[in-house]
Formats: structure tokens, C-alpha cells, sequence
């Protein structure tokens, strides 16, 4: 592709904006980002409260964040924030210790014993069984093979057949009792459902276990994580700041038109022509939203193979709430409910966070999930009436909300159109109206994975010939 195509990007999230600087690299600076609002970092968004910043969005990385790590060295920036740390509560609001600390405590426990033998199995078998899970995006793995770049910091480019990977659409409750293990999801669920990424009966092994690959689930484990003082909207204001062309905020795009080989793309009233779109932001959106939020296939001149493709994506509801107690109610540390992490509790208090150890002065967050493939949405007023309940029986009571945010979180596809082959059927598309489909859909919703196919995207020869195919392994 020559340097000088110009190149629109739609979203100034994660995603889009690492597609400016991965571009840029390569030394394609002919690109403009559009970002809908008055501010970058799409899901990253970090208000400030009493002098600090919290997180409405992003929390946290984990050091496989190769990709995060690539944009703190262009931007001089590095994970300096607060210490997380977290405790676990019953239904009931009392302290638990639900997994033993010492193994002293494992051997006088024969369920901890028998959870500890299939967790080191389980491990085994995916570095085994399961050889090429772990690679970002899903190309390859309907059809049994993996084909991509490994998560080291070198991401090596591998490729290879594999056919049990055919097991990773199926849901991930299925995938544990496939393989005998199916009590490790007591350690996914986690950073999985309680991080709003749906329920183990409903999302394929696939979203689960590349974005909790063994061993960043051992860092969730052991607390390895990574956060940002300024909040994760600093990585990418750190970012905007420092690329050749900043995102064009309050730029919502209206209508794109394909045509000739060149891209029309109609924004705050006046249209502006382009050869290529890679578009982060999302694709499609099934239910109407109050936000104003809309899919791709809305805005665009979409062909019959994007909506068909599109019209399959589903997505999680996600409620944050950022409320203020009084000192006294001030939960000492972060909590994790599990008894609220199953479907029969949708709309319940999962977690709440607390970021600032040393203050009393700051917000808690809150998150519930109120949506299931099989059951009926919890309205969001309810959800929100839900959740304060819940505080109040934790013995940490709201005395006011601050904030509150119901996301479009977490795209994805359900384990048969995942089994039929849908990233393929998409990865065979990129390029082919001038498109490319970047963004949390295309790997998983989180802002590694979302940044890292962006790298893949422009570092690879995908741009270059329009069709699925990686450079071949060297
Ligand atoms: C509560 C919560 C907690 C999370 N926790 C973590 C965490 O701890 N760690 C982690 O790694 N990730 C976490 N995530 C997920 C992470 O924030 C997202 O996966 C990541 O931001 C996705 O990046 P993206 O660029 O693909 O999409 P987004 O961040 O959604 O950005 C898309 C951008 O496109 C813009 N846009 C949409 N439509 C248009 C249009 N028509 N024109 C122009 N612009 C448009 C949007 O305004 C937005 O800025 C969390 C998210 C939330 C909400």
C-alpha cells in the first residue's frame, strides 16, 4: 500500500488510536482518527474526583500487555498507580476466604486439594491438547488450526494445525467438563463474569481463555497487575498527544459511502474523501440505545456479507456506578461477591473497587451484569436499586451516586455461529470494500487484545493484499 493512502479511522479508543501510531511507525502518516466524543480513550475513561482520577471504565493490565507496554515507550509513560488488592464477601456481606492461602490450609481441604489437581491439569492441557490457544484474535481456530503471533514479547509469528481447538467455541462451562476440570472456573469466574464478560454457560472458551490464558489468570491469582495513577485514560490522552495527527474530537461519522475505490466519509455535515476505513468502532448493535451509540451496518453503505456477518454479534450490558459513603461506610479494600456471579443473580453487585487505599475521600465503583443470552434483561433502574441494596447489605451504604455508565461492552459471537466459522468468514473480508474491522470484536474487549489486532493489523500484509493471509512464517 503506498504511504501516502489516506486512511480514515473511526473511534478514539484503544484500538483506534494504536492503529495511528502502529501506522505512523510503518510510516504511513497520511491517517485521520475520528473519535464521537469530546475526549479519547473510548471505554478507558478516568473523571476526576477530589483531585484524583478514578475509573469509570479500564482498571487494570496484566505484564502480558505487550501491546499497552508498546504505547507507554512511544509516550515515555509507565504503569505507576495504585497497589490493587482485594478481599471476598458472601451474599450476606460477611468476609470470606473461599480459596486457602497457604497450602497448609489445601491439605486439610480435600475440595481445594481436588480444585489445585485440576488447575494444574487444566494447565497442562492447554499448553498440550490446546497447543496455539493463546494467540490474539480467533483466526484459524473454527477450523482447527491457530495462525497468528504469539503473546511473548517477541510475538513470534506462529502457525499450525491443531483440531482440538475446535473445542474452544463451544461455551466454557461445556469446555471445562469436556476436559474433567470443571471446577477451575471458580478461579476464571473472577476476572471473567465479574469484569462483565457474561456467564460460562452462554460465552465460547475461546473469549475466555485468550484473554485469560493460564498464566494471566495466575497473575489475576496473585494480584500481578498493572494500573495507571492517571486511570487508563491517560495511556491514550498520553497517546493522542503524542501522534502526528491527534483524533478529530466531537467527530461522530455520520454516512460512508464506498465507491470507486475511494471512501466517502460524511462528518459534522461535510464529507471528506479517503482510500481505506478501518473501523473500531462497533459493528453492529442489536438493541436500540439511549446513548447514541450505533453499529457500523447503520451508518455505512453496508453490503449484504456485512450485515449477515454483523448481524450476529451480540454484546454484554455492563453498569458501573461510582457512588460516595460516608467515612465510616467506606469499605476498607475491594470486594468480590461470587455468590452474585451466576445467571440466577443477574443485575446483582459483583465487585466493587476501591482504588485509594490511603483516602476515605474518594468514589467506590460498582459493576453488574444484567444480561443473559436465556433470561430476561434486568431494566437498568432496577439493576441500579439492585446494586445499592447490595451495598447496604455489604455494610458499605451509598450515600450518594456520583457517576453511572451502562456500556456497549463486550462483542462477541456465540459458540455456533463461532463454530461456523464467523472470524474466518470476516478476516476473508478485511479489505475488500476498502474496510477493515478492528476493535474489540476482532480479538476481545479488553485494551491489549484490542491494541495488539491493530498491530497485527497494519504490521502484517493484511492491509497490503486485502485478504486473511499473515505474512508466512518466517
Ligand atoms: C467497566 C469497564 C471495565 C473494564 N476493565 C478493563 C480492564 O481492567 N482492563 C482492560 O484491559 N480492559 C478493560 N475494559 C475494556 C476496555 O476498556 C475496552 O476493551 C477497550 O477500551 C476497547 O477499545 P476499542 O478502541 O476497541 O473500543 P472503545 O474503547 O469502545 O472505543 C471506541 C471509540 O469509538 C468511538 N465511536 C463510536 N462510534 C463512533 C462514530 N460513529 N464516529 C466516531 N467515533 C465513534 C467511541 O466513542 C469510542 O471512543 C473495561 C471496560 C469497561 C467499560
Amino acid at each position: 500500500m503506498d504511504k501516502n493512502t489516506r486512511i480514515c479511522i473511526i473511534g478514539g479508543g484503544p484500538a483506534g488510536l494504536s492503529a495511528g501510531m502502529y501506522l505512523e511507525q510503518k510510516g504511513y502518516t497520511n491517517y485521520t482518527i475520528f473519535e464521537r466524543l469530546d475526549r479519547v480513550g473510548g471505554k478507558c475513561w478516568s473523571p476526576h474526583y477530589n483531585g484524583k482520577r478514578y475509573e469509570m471504565g479500564a482498571i487494570m493490565g496484566v505484564p502480558s500487555y505487550y501491546a499497552v507496554e508498546d504505547v507507554e515507550k512511544f509516550c515515555g509513560i509507565t504503569h505507576d498507580g495504585p497497589k490493587l488488592n482485594r478481599n471476598y464477601k458472601d451474599a450476606q456481606g460477611n468476609v470470606i476466604e473461599p480459596f486457602a492461602r497457604t497450602l497448609g490450609n489445601i491439605i486439610k481441604n480435600p475440595w481445594l486439594l481436588k480444585m489445585k489437581k485440576q488447575l494444574t491439569k487444566f494447565g497442562e492441557l492447554l499448553e498440550t491438547k490446546y497447543k496455539g490457544y493463546d494467540l490474539n484474535g480467533h483466526r484459524g481456530v473454527a477450523e482447527g488450526r491457530y495462525d497468528g503471533y504469539a503473546v511473548t514479547p517477541g510475538r513470534e509469528r506462529v502457525q499450525g494445525e491443531n483440531p482440538n481447538l475446535k473445542d474452544l467455541a463451544m461455551p466454557f462451562k461445556d469446555f471445562c467438563e469436556k476436559n474433567g476440570c470443571e471446577l477451575v472456573q471458580k478461579i476464571w469466574i473472577g476476572p471473567f463474569t465479574s469484569f462483565g464478560y457474561g456467564y460460562f454457560d452462554e460465552i465460547p472458551a475461546a473469549y475466555v481463555l485468550k484473554y485469560l490464558d493460564f498464566q494471566t489468570c495466575m497473575n489475576f491469582v496473585k494480584v500481578n497487575l498493572w494500573t495507571w495513577e492517571q486511570g487508563t485514560q491517560y495511556i491514550w490522552e498520553q497517546l493522542n498527544a503524542h501522534l502526528k495527527n491527534p483524533a478529530r474530537l466531537n467527530s461522530a461519522i455520520e454516512k460512508v459511502e464506498r465507491k470507486d475505490g475511494k471512501v466517502f466519509v460524511t462528518v459534522n455535515g461535510q464529507v471528506e474523501e479517503f482510500d481505506k476505513v478501518i473501523v473500531t468502532a462497533p459493528l453492529y448493535i442489536p438493541n436500540k440505545r439511549t446513548d447514541g451509540q450505533k453499529g457500523m451496518v447503520e451508518y455505512f453503505d453496508a453490503r449484504e456479507d456485512e450485515k449477515a456477518l454483523f448481524s450476529k454479534i451480540d454484546y454484554e450490558r455492563y453498569d458501573v456506578l461510582a457512588v460516595e459513603t460516608k467515612p465510616e461506610h467506606h469499605p476498607e479494600i475491594s470486594y468480590y461477591v461470587f455468590d452474585n456471579m451466576v445467571p440466577e443473580k443477574l443485575g446483582h453487585l459483583m465487585v466493587y473497587y476501591r482504588r485509594w487505599k490511603q483516602s476515605v475521600d474518594q468514589v467506590i465503583t460498582t459493576y453488574a451484569l444484567r444480561k443473559h443470552k436465556n433470561m430476561a434483561e434486568v431494566p437498568y433502574d432496577t439493576c441500579k436499586r439492585m446494586v445499592l441494596d447490595d451495598l447496604k447489605i455489604m455494610r458499605n451504604p451509598a450515600s450518594n451516586v456520583v457517576n453511572e455508565w451502562s456500556v456497549y461492552y463486550f462483542p462477541h459471537v456465540f459458540s455456533d455461529d463461532y463454530a461456523a466459522g464467523w472470524y474466518d468468514k470476516v478476516e476473508a473480508m478485511q479489505g475488500k470494500y476498502d474496510t477493515y474491522y478492528a476493535g474489540e470484536i476482532m480479538a476481545f474487549g479488553d485494551m491489549d487484545e484490542t491494541a495488539e489486532y491493530s498491530r497485527e493489523l497494519v504490521s502484517s500484509e493484511t492491509l497490503k493484499i486485502g485478504g486473511r493471509h499473515l505474512p508466512p512464517v518466517s
